[in-house]
């Protein structure tokens, strides 16, 4: 069983921080940086936040380097602070995903005595019972899975957990409770501390600008840190072209039909492109509509690529079944009863009022992604047609 200092440098975001390393923790920002910037320390720390930076930007599923020392602690710290002052979603949601994703690879390595004393540090209500305990079994095509863990969750600190993750499957009512607790293994409490760790990179800076500026300013003023976070938007800027674009939703011969898709379907992409999480039925909307327009595994797969949990391996395997079963996305009805709707949000003509068929003289709503696309399309077209028309007619 490792101490407690060795967990809070492995896990610094554990709250004992504040009581077993209090002379880090209690310090104000710029006393801190300045006085970690200007020791021994300083050289290490720098080339690990730039390799984090790297690793983020390079679409890398997991940090190259995670050193469980006390430097550890002062990286996350660091790490926190430049990202309150860049305030930039897609930067933040970069490292809070790749961070966050690394975390939860080193909770599975930990034992049961480590991940229990983790738990309770974070006061989770987590019991450890000696017998593990069958909480389900599943029967497929007459084999039978069993599913055994010591571990329980009271049912509140699950709740609390899984808020951000709308999965079916995480939902209470799709677990084993029993007497106000959750079964459940500990990888899946680890999945849980990962979003954990990952919203912690994610706060939000609703700071006065004059009042971040004058804060920069002082920070700037240590000139270590001011090397640092310079090398840090050189990177930033070098890649924010291809980085803004990462999904690239360009498809068949160069041409851009990302300007007729629908509501529903850039609310899913740009939170894919800014590294939000997406619930199930999300990925599965989104993976069959693209599919259904016959965009490049690649391209679908890279849409993937800043989820939080992605996974090459399975995310590959996915995209590729779902290819050969070529699924039809859902409809304007599914989606509308799985809340994936936007026409209102997005305040969208053609989905809020729909279109005149000609064929059959009538007024229809949109009653499909796919449909709305094709309308969208063949107006461009009209346009382009009147357009050509015109600058005919003037000649
Ligand atoms: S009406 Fe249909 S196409 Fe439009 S946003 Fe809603 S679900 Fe999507």
């Amino acid at each position: 069983m490792s101490d407690i200092y060795d967990l809070v440098k492995r896990y610094p975001w554990l709250p004992s921080l504040k009581i077993y390393y209090s002379d880090i923790a209690s310090k104000n920002p710029l006393d801190f940086i300045n006085e970690i910037f200007t020791s021994d320390k300083s050289e290490d720390l720098k080339r690990r936040v730039l390799t984090i930076f790297n690793d983020a930007f390079n679409n890398i599923e997991q940090l190259t380097e995670y050193e469980l020392d006390e430097i550890n602690i002062y990286v996350y710290l660091i790490l926190k602070i430049i990202l309150y002052i860049l305030n930039n979603k897609i930067i933040s949601n970069r490292i809070a995903n790749i961070y966050s994703k690394t975390t939860y690879n080193e909770l599975n390595k930990e034992n049961e005595y480590n991940l229990y004393f983790i738990y309770q540090d974070l006061d989770l209500e987590v019991r450890y019972e000696e017998q593990p305990i069958t909480y389900k079994k599943l029967v497929v095509k007459e084999q039978q899975e069993i599913f055994k863990t010591n571990f329980k969750i009271s049912y509140l600190d699950y709740l609390k957990l899984s808020s951000h993750l709308k999965d079916e499957y995480r939902k209470l009512v799709n677990n084993a409770v029993l007497q106000g607790y959750v079964y459940i293994k500990p990888e899946n409490i680890n999945r849980l501390l990962q979003e954990y760790v990952r919203i912690k990179f994610l706060t939000q800076n609703n700071e006065i600008s004059t009042e971040l500026d004058k804060f920069k300013e002082k920070l700037f003023e240590i000139q270590e840190f001011k090397i640092l976070f310079d090398a840090l938007t050189a990177i930033w800027e070098s890649k924010k072209e291809v980085f803004e674009y990462t999904i690239d939703i360009t498809f068949k011969e160069g041409k851009d039909i990302s300007e007729t898709f629908p509501p529903c379907v850039k609310e899913i992409l740009s939170k894919a492109e800014e590294g939000q999480n997406l619930i199930h039925t999300e990925r599965l909307f989104i993976l069959w509509f693209l599919n259904s327009l016959e965009y490049p595994e690649d391209k679908i797969i890279n849409v993937f690529s800043t989820l939080p949990d992605f996974d090459r391996e399975k995310t590959s395997y996915q995209v590729k079944y779902a290819m050969k079963k070529g699924y039809t996305p859902y409809s304007c009805k599914s989606l509308k009863s799985y809340n994936l709707c936007l026409a209102k949000e997005y305040n969208d003509e053609l989905c809020l009022e729909g279109y005149f068929s000609r064929l059959q003289d009538v007024q229809k709503y949109i009653s499909h992604p796919l449909k709305y696309i094709e309308i969208k399309q063949y107006r461009d077209s009209k346009k382009l047609k009147k357009a050509k028309n015109q600058a005919l007619d003037k000649e």
